[in-house]
């Protein structure tokens, strides 16, 4: 057992590392108060590589991994979150369902646009009455003279409004199966939507508590009609599908929610350094020393967890609930270190353009996004056969 990281790895962190206090870390601020996507950026992101971490060569990825994907997520959140959602988003939301559940003419259409960052996708699941209970989806795909007609809402969709924003996979009803004993049953399937094509609009942005500068739209889908091959995948397997990509999404999430815990970690310790009261720098009061040391083992307990599920899944072996435990204590520890780390900065934790007070407001989401805690703990239960 060796959790060391690979040479190949660790530059990859030390080259996020930089680029993230270098480029990210100065303009953090502003485009959070301004509410601003940030695609300058993104578009160094792209020139990086970043969007094609985990995809084959042959598809103009990077011919990495999932796991290089985590880690360079990791190192953006410690200091902004909105620019680890926007990849994490765009790679493991956007390019992954093609990537995975895609014909080859599919990928070989949208891969290597996606994978290089220079547009976004985005994964349109969550409606109104649809949110951790899926199969709640009321949007209709019908297939009419060899198109899909799709009609309905979706809602909190990352990426899907932007200027470089390409492509949306939707889930859609396709039909409605009546049993026997009179219940109907959905075939909920994913099909691929092209953003300009006629009937989908994205909505005015939301205004957030956190993840400013991240892009969320709901969608409105009017009589959108795309060719019966955008079908993503085998009909019906749609809600299948996207329950596949969010269990390897959550590994992505508790790697982003890991590097916020770290982040928070690194400024309580500049701070507690620096900031005198009463003739003393406050770090040398053991409160606020064991305030930080229990950060940081929340955040080390945080990344053994989503090392444990990456690996596991990039072995080949189950890893669902691994992900979920991953994706529960990370996002916990995210929010538990957001906390602390704003009450160690006092009253300038309440002021927002500190990267801590950033982190109060940006965490919460990650007790939700991806499956809830409550989901977690619904899955952990479950394999435990309860
Ligand atoms: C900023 C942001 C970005 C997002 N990006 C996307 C995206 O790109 N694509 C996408 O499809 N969605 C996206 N979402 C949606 C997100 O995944 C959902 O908000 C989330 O899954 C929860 O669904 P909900 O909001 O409908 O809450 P609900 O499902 O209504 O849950 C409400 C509460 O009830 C609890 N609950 C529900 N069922 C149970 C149960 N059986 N037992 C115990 N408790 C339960 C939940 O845990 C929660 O506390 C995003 C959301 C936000 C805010």
């Amino acid at each position: 057992m060796n959790f060391e990281l690979s040479e190949e790895y660790q530059d990859l962190v030390d080259t996020v590392r930089e680029f993230a206090d270098e480029v990210v870390a100065p303009v953090s601020a502003k485009h959070d108060e301004e509410h601003s996507f940030p695609y300058a950026v993104v578009d160094q992101m792209a020139d990086m590589g970043l969007f094609g971490l985990p995809f084959p060569e042959e598809f103009g990825g990077m011919g990495g991994d999932y796991f290089a994907l985590c880690l360079a997520l990791e190192q953006l959140a410690r200091v902004d979150q909105s620019v680890a959602i926007t990849l994490e988003a765009g790679v493991s939301l956007g390019a992954m369902p093609v990537y995975r559940f895609g014909t080859e003419e599919q990928k070989r259409e949208w891969l290597p646009l996606l994978a290089s960052g220079k547009a976004l996708g985005g994964f349109g699941l969550t409606e109104s009455e649809a949110g951790s209970d899926a199969s709640g989806t009321k949007t209709t795909a019908k297939l009419v003279d060899g198109e899909w007609v799709i009609n309905g809402t979706k809602e909190f969709i990352t990426n899907s409004g932007t200027d470089i924003t390409r492509l949306v996979t939707v889930t859609a009803v396709t039909d409605t199966i009546t049993r026997e004993d009179g219940s109907v049953k959905k075939e909920i399937s994913t099909i691929l939507v092209p953003s300009d094509t006629p009937g989908f609009k994205a909505e005015k942005a939301y205004n957030k508590v956190g993840w400013n500068a991240s892009d969320t739209h709901p969608l409105t889908l009017t009589d959108v009609r795309v060719p019966e091959a955008n079908l993503l995948g085998t009909r019906g397997r749609g809600y299948a599908n996207f329950l596949q990509i969010l269990d390897e999404g959550r590994i992505a999430i508790a790697a982003l929610a890991t590097g916020a815990a770290q982040g928070c970690v690194e400024e309580s310790i500049k701070y507690a350094k620096e900031r005198q009261a009463f003739g003393t720098n406050i770090g040398s009061f053991q409160s606020i020393q064991f305030k930080i040391a229990r950060m940081q083992a929340r955040a080390h307990t945080a990344r053994l967890a989503y090392y444990d599920a990456a690996s596991r899944m990039l072995a080949g072996k189950p890893f669902k609930t691994q992900a979920s435990i991953a994706k529960l204590v990370a996002g916990e520890a995210a929010m538990d270190n957001a906390r602390d780390a704003t009450q160690i900065f006092g009253g300038y934790g309440f002021i927002n353009e500190f990267t801590v007070s950033r982190h109060y407001r940006d965490s919460k989401i990650l007790e939700v996004g991806e499956g809830t805690t409550e989901v977690q703990l619904m899955l952990i239960a479950r394999e435990l056969g309860l």
